[in-house]
């Protein structure tokens, strides 16, 4: 069963520990959900970013503020006509959002340009890392935004809010990248989640990453492959924010939902 991967990215361990028969829908089933417009509007304040560290590598400079808020704007739209997750009864005010969702890619894009990209000197963007880990039968796999010659890898996030102390404890991804640098290029990133509000604020959270961070992450890795052994997957903790049709695209035909709620919703809508 563990060949139906064939490496452990931080989102995929990360949907797996939210809900299992979700990655089961995603990874298993194969079944991909559009995003989201705000995963959208997140795509494109990432394009915008991606379009001025490449160019940065050669030049040294930032491109122009226009500039890379055209990139944002045009990753947004490709990002949007690639296929959007609208939630059901959500769909009269779709269009106004979309129209909305440009413009607040534009200001999350000028927002980087202004308090992040100066302080970056990229040696890689979008830089792709695979490694094996003792004990784990696939390797871990992570794709970092950018790396700054100082060795600090800065992950740039899109929010609706500031992000509250907890919330970059325990994300998976400073340590799985840490780690990750570290064996490709032999290097310990400092490492660092750069949050830009929907307002345009900027909120700088360093991440303190220590070696001992991993095991606890391998061993959910390792807990994923069982449970694909298996064959048995759980559902979200009842009550989960994200088992509702306003987040989980599986929900119309999860078979953990009851009929009359779905059919409950239908009828709303
Ligand atoms: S509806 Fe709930 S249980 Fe079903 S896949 Fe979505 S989050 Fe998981």
């Amino acid at each position: 069963m563990p060949e139906m991967i064939d490496h452990i990215s931080p989102s995929m361990l990360s949907l797996f520990c939210r809900c299992q028969e979700a990655f089961r829908r995603r990874y298993i089933e194969g079944i991909k959900l559009p995003p989201g417009i705000a995963a959208c509007i997140g795509t494109g304040m990432h394009k915008g970013a991606e379009a001025n560290h490449r160019q940065k590598m050669g030049s040294g400079c930032d491109l122009p503020v226009s500039d890379i808020q055209d990139a944002a704007r045009d990753g947004y739209h490709k990002a949007v006509s690639d296929g959007i997750f609208i939630p059901a009864g959500e769909e009269a005010g779709a269009s106004a959002e979309l129209s909305k969702g440009v413009d607040t890619a534009v200001s999350l894009a000028t927002a980087y340009a202004r308090h992040v990209a100066p302080r970056i000197r990229p040696v890689a963007v979008e830089y792709k890392m695979e490694a094996a880990v003792e004990g784990l039968p696939v390797p871990l796999l992570g794709i970092i935004d950018v790396l700054d010659e100082s060795g600090w890898c800065p992950d740039l996030k899109s929010a609706g809010r500031k992000w509250p102390e907890s919330k970059a404890e325990g994300n998976l991804q400073p340590p799985i990248y840490h780690y990750l640098l570290k064996v490709t290029r032999g290097i310990e990133a400092s490492m660092s989640f750069e949050v830009i509000t929907h307002k345009g604020d900027h909120q700088p959270i360093p991440v303190n990453v220590r070696d001992d961070d991993l095991a606890p992450i391998v061993a959910r890795a390792k807990g994923l492959l069982h449970t694909m052994q298996s064959g048995v997957f759980l559902p979200a903790e009842p009550g989960h924010w994200m088992c509702g049709p306003k987040w989980c695209g599986y929900w119309h035909s999860c078979s953990f939902i009851p009929n009359y709620k779905k059919c409950a919703r239908s009828n709303a809508a």
